[in-house]
């Protein structure tokens, strides 16, 4: 006895606190009774001692264990239960002779407020890992959410494993999460909400607008006296700024949708940066500065990339930089940053002369509806969604767009693309041709955007260049060398005849001017006092080559090397009159399709919705055949998808050309109507020339048969 109670003692704690509660309370008892009749010698006083110690140890982790409120309970092997503590009974109201000996699954089982339809598998669930997923019990309190975990311990209970479940109460964290889920879900349903509303208002703002704009249009070319055509212009200005800004706000949509998708194919950088210029260069002019676009040799003829989302992320950067210079000017500049085999990473910047942004404003400005200036007195237009949508095509063409920028003195808008190289091999390369080796150029122009670039032209030509800001400088410059070209800018050099006149005939070499296209109606004069040919700024990189080339060899200069952009002509499709069905159900978008056909000598029949469209297209035989169909999609009875499909059903020989007409942009709409049986589409409000070229290509059925 005594070698058992010493080997007892000697014993080390166990280190699972709970197995000190049942197991050694009927110890402590065992040796209490030993203690009582053993009273008196010093053997006892001393396992007396142990006694309390040993109570007191067990007391101490009996009451850690209550105190943190957990629910514990211990099955054997077998899954019954052995042990239930005090916040069993505490929680649940069952006392633990209640639960002793009874399977553990069902007492939880029992305990569920939802209970399951069979044996709860919570327990079963998950025996690796020990987590339990939450569930909802029943206690006195009503009903609480436990958190569950279960771990097989290491203290054997003669030779079978104890399982043992702790319970804990979680329901004030469960709480707040499901608070919280509540709210992320609410969020999330307003923002659809306010996404699919946008783009459902822009839907619909959009259709009136081009009924206006349209309108705008037919008055215009209706003979108005010059005070009427002033409002015509002003209502058409108006009309285009707003649909402008409902394009964006849709565009901010299909962002925050995250639909906004790229449609990449094989391009020019040079087309899209002179496109750019092209637009924009009137409204810098309107302002007195210079617009210029530089795209550097080295970057590839072609490559891989979106166009129109490029396109508009340079339009709204030069059209903000136009927008908040006073001086100066905007230049849109590529320049290659690296290049592998596959892959091309081209660096865009747009830099101004003008108002700066604050180093506070650099970040805020890239949000939605942010602008600089917060002020109440606003003194420039806008909306704020420029900057967000640009960055947002950025980002999704993998880049990022930021601004660097002094206050006062002009910003510089960057951002670095990835493209993929076109997949045939022979015209990744641009070579330029290295037509300008050994010639030296020299260039007259105090302006600071273009003229800087056209140096870097001549380089890329092989050449070198001297800029000069004005007469004197020029003198300077020819009679310390000889130069083979000059090109001397109008704008600013007092008068470019004058330069040219006091730089004396001997000095000078062949020389070209510069000038802006309001100042054509001098080219004559400077003809006559012996410029050989002239640029119209912004220069194009195809003209500048071939007007220096020609001046450096004493050519000629070609007519079709020169800007020339007087407005085009409305083109007449004589002799091509062709029959036209134009279904559509809006009354105004209606009248103005038929007012562009019939103007272009067509023939046109209209029908209300699709159902109509397939009866008239139908009926109609012989000398009354329709050469082409112009198919409005979201139509009532018969939409357009269908109406297309029953007409290309009928099988009509000759085939008609049907277009379908819609304002949805999207490459999927583009797919769909393509599945339909349309031959291609017309976006909304209908481009005059697109629509030439369109039909350009249809002979008519007289002409087929
Ligand atoms: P919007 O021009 O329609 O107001 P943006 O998102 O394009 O909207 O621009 C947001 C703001 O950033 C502008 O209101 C302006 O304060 C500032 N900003 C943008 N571009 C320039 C620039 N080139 N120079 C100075 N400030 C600019």
């Amino acid at each position: 006895m005594i070698l058992v109670m010493t080997t007892s003692h000697d014993r080390p704690v166990p280190r699972d606190p709970v197995t000190i509660l049942r197991p050694r309370r009927g110890l402590t008892r065992f040796l209490e009774t030993i203690g009582a009749r053993w009273a008196g010698s010093t053997a006892v006083e001393e396992l007396q001692d142990t006694i309390w110690r040993l109570r007191e140890i067990t007391e101490r982790y009996r009451s850690a264990i209550e105190a943190s409120g957990d629910v514990i309970l211990r099955a054997d092997a077998s899954r019954r239960i052995v042990f239930a503590n005090e916040n069993f009974t505490a929680t649940f109201g069952i006392a633990e002779t209640g639960v002793l000996g009874r399977s553990l699954d069902r007492v939880i089982t029992d305990l569920a407020v939802v209970p399951p339809p069979n044996l709860d598998p919570w327990l079963l669930s998950d025996h690796v890992s020990g987590a339990l997923s939450d569930r909802e019990l029943s206690t006195r309190d009503g009903p609480r959410w436990f958190m569950g975990r279960e771990i097989e311990v290491a203290e054997r209970l003669g030779d079978t494993a104890v399982i043992q479940v702790v319970l804990r109460d979680v329901t004030e964290r469960h709480a707040m999460e499901s608070e919280l889920r509540r709210a992320r879900d609410l969020a999330e349903a307003a923002s659809a909400a306010k996404s699919r509303f946008l783009a459902l208002a822009s839907h619909e703002i959009r259709t009136p607008l081009n009924g206006i704009l349209g309108m705008a249009d037919l008055l215009l070319a209706s003979g108005l006296t010059s005070e009427q055509a002033t409002y015509a212009r002003a209502v058409r200005t108006s009309g285009a700024a707003l649909l402008s800004i409902v394009d964006d706000v849709l565009d901010l949509g299909k962002i925050e949708a995250g639909r906004l998708e790229l449609q990449p194919d094989d391009a020019s950088i040079e087309a899209v940066v002179e496109d750019v210029v092209e637009l924009l260069a009137p409204r810098a002019q309107a302002r007195g500065i210079e617009l210029a676009g530089y795209v550097a040799a080295d970057v590839p003829r072609r490559l891989i990339f979106d166009t129109v989302r490029l396109r508009q992320v340079l339009i709204n950067l030069a059209g903000n930089g136009i927008k908040f210079t006073e001086r100066g000017g905007v230049a849109i500049n590529a320049t290659l940053k690296a290049r592998t085999k596959e892959h091309c990473v081209v660096t865009f910047d747009v830099t101004d002369t003008g108002i700066g942004i604050a180093r506070q404003d650099a970040e805020r400005i890239f949000t939605e509806y942010e602008q600089g200036e917060n002020g109440t007195t606003r003194r420039y237009a806008g909306t704020g969604l420029g900057l967000a949508i640009s960055r947002a095509i950025v980002r999704r063409m993998q880049g990022e767009l930021e601004v660097q920028s002094e206050f006062g003195k002009g910003s510089t808008f960057a951002f670095s693309v990835l493209m993929p190289n076109p997949t045939y091999p022979e015209i990744v390369a641009r070579s330029d041709p290295a037509e300008l080796i050994g010639r030296h150029i020299l260039i007259v122009s105090p302006a600071e955007i273009e003229p800087p670039l056209l140096v870097r032209r001549v380089h890329d030509f092989g050449g070198t260049a001297l800029l000069v800001t004005n007469p004197s400088e020029a003198r300077a410059a020819l009679s310390a060398r000889s130069y083979d070209a000059m090109l001397v800018d109008q704008t600013g050099v007092a008068d470019a005849a004058e330069t040219l006149v006091a730089i004396g005939l001997d000095q000078r070499p062949p020389a070209a001017v510069l000038v802006a296209p309001s100042d054509r109606g001098t080219l004559e004069l400077m003809r006559h006092v012996g410029f050989s040919g002239y640029l119209v700024k912004p220069v194009r990189a195809q003209s500048i080559a071939k007007v220096i080339f020609a001046l450096v060899e004493g050519r000629p200069i070609a007519a079709d090397a020169l800007d020339v952009r007087v407005p085009v002509a409305p083109r007449r499709l004589e002799g091509r009159k062709l029959k036209i069905l134009v279904a559509d159900d809006n009354p105004i978008n209606v009248l103005l399709t038929r007012a562009m056909l019939e103007s272009r000598g067509h023939r046109v029949t209209t029908a209300e919705d699709g159902r109509q469209a397939v009866d008239v297209f139908t009926a109609a035989s012989g000398d009354m055949t329709f050469d082409v169909v112009l198919m409005d999609l979201h139509m009532p009875t018969l939409d357009g998808y269908v109406a297309i499909r029953a007409i290309r059903a009928a099988n009509q020989s000759p085939r008609p050309l049907i277009l379908a007409l819609t304002a949805d942009v999207t490459a999927e709409t583009e797919r769909a109507t393509r599945a339909a049986g349309a031959d291609g589409r017309l976006i909304k409000p209908i481009d005059a020339d697109a629509l030439d070229a369109l039909l350009g290509e249809v002979p008519s059925a007289a002409l087929r048969a």
